[in-house]
């Protein structure tokens, strides 16, 4: 039976519960994740934007031509129910592992003192200002991708809001063709199977999901068979898409073999040890690992 990508907090917790169960060497990162998506789910409901709006004319050029709908710097963002959820983030951190403990505590600190603005963090975070990041990241004495990591947390579910809107000018089951976001342009994070093996990507950066070709590699649009291949763990239910051309990897989830919620940016977490197995065979990921800290 295909089951749908969960949404509401007891899904989030019953899909926690159930990954600790099969592999309990995730407890202690997925209790930092459950209360992150939690803390995030929560977050929708203070959020106040208004639509984006693309004039037909400019749709109708980005159709033709496979454009994504914006780009990344396009995104509204509610600041002040981001700024609260930063904070949130920056405690949870504090409960984490040593190095978002550190991180969480020293961006809390500048936040209070005001030598990081939470308005600029995130509009830099939107605009990819990486010279920014690696000045803000060097005078709080954290990691660049932890810093990262720690603003898109706290914009996400504005992202996630927008691509939801933004998705109504996208037929719901088109296939896009592409292996980047039809929202944003980003690559995807994760990919699924579901129902008869159709195949759908989850966007790194909005969390947009898209319906793609089942042998295809988004990272290089490669689409010979006999250059694609996957490898699986122990678990049928994961397995790690390969390109031989690219030499870079996505997992992929296949619902099919799951009886429990799925939550795709928790099974991202809760599949750490694949990633360590794609690398150590010389593999990259094709999107940003931040999200893996
Ligand atoms: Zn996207
Ligand atoms: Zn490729």
């Amino acid at each position: 039976m295909t089951k749908k990508e969960i949404e509401t907090a007891e899904q989030i917790k019953r899909a926690v519960k159930d990954i600790k169960a099969l592999r309990p060497a995730y407890e202690g990162i997925l209790a930092f994740y459950e209360k992150l998506f939690l803390a995030q789910e929560a977050s929708k409901k203070h959020i106040h934007m208004q639509p984006i709006k693309i004039p037909e004319d400019l749709l109708s050029v980005k159709r033709k031509e496979k454009f994504p709908l914006i780009a990344r710097k396009d995104f509204t963002v509610d600041i002040k129910a981001s700024e609260a959820l930063l904070r949130e983030i920056c405690q949870l951190a504090c409960e984490a592992n040593e190095v978002l403990a550190h991180a969480g505590v020293k961006l809390m600190d500048a936040l209070d003192r005001g030598t990081v603005d939470a308005s600029t963090l995130l509009s830099k975070t939107l605009s990819e200002d990486d010279v920014y990041f690696d000045e803000t990241a060097k005078s709080l004495e954290i990691d660049k991708e932890v810093l990262f990591f720690m603003a898109h947390g706290s914009i996400r579910p504005c992202l996630s809001l927008c691509a939801e809107q933004l998705a109504t000018y996208i037929g719901k089951d088109t296939l896009w063709g592409k292996g980047y976001c039809p929202v944003c342009g980003n690559p995807p994070a994760i990919s699924i199977l579901r129902g008869e093996g159709e195949r759908f990507f989850f966007c790194s950066f909005c969390d947009h999901e898209w319906h793609s070709q089942r042998i295809y590699c988004p990272f290089c649009e490669n689409k010979d068979q006999k250059t694609l291949h996957y490898f699986f763990s122990e678990e049928e239910e994961y397995r790690v898409n390969v390109c031989d051309k690219c030499k870079r990897y996505i997992k992929t989830i296949d619902t099919r073999e799951i009886e429990r919620p799925v939550y795709p940016f928790l099974e991202q977490i809760a599949t750490l040890h694949l990633d360590m197995l794609a690398q150590n065979q010389g593999l990259q990921s094709g999107h940003p690992l931040w999200l893996q800290t």
